[in-house]
């Protein structure tokens, strides 16, 4: 097992769409626990294969107890080749953020809950029916499969303003580096 490195906005993996998973192997396998154990050591709910340059869809979620609003289950699982066959009419305004795009944060609306189809590391089907948070997070991960990033979703001005942010956040890192 190994922490991957994870990709940041910028990175062109992160905007191209992960080929589906054909073989449900040991490598599978060990990839899977890998991008369990990156999602850990970063503090994410959540991460998919393209996030740490692996161009599959695939991807990694745990939303645990305390993340979980009243009267919902913790969720962990790996969700290979999925695809969203219903998502509830209502929508939700909430706060996203993504391991690849560090500090920034910016509310998303939603369908409020989603039905996924799916296959589990092993090559079996799988249904999951969601709302809430874990909606919310599988929903962000799907996007990440097909290119899209949360910043997508914000509106034209407030995504001006985080790209701003970011450049200027990145731009201060390296000088900071390079002061060393
Ligand atoms: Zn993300």
């Amino acid at each position: 097992m190994s922490i991957r490195e994870i990709e940041l906005l910028g990175s062109e993996v992160l905007r191209r769409p992960g080929e589906e998973v054909e073989a449900f192997d040991d490598e599978l396998r060990e990839l899977v626990r890998d991008m369990f154990q990156t999602m850990y050591h970063a503090d994410g709910i959540g991460l998919a294969a393209p996030q740490i340059g692996v161009s599959l869809r695939l991807f990694v979620i745990d939303v645990p107890e305390d993340h979980v609003e009243r009267g919902q289950e913790a969720f962990r699982a790996a969700v290979v080749n999925p695809r969203v066959v219903e998502v509830a009419e209502e929508t939700e305004k909430a706060p996203e953020g993504c391991l690849s795009i560090p500090g920034l944060e910016g509310v998303v609306e939603r369908p409020s809950g989603v039905v996924i189809e799916a296959f589990d590391p092993e090559g079996e089907p799988m249904r999951i029916e969601a709302g809430g948070l874990v909606a919310r997070a599988l929903q962000h991960e799907v996007d990440h499969l097909d290119g899209v990033l949360f910043i997508d979703r914000v509106g034209p001005l407030k995504r001006k303003m985080l790209l701003k942010k970011w450049k200027k956040a990145r731009a201060e890192a390296e000088e900071e580096a390079a002061a060393l």
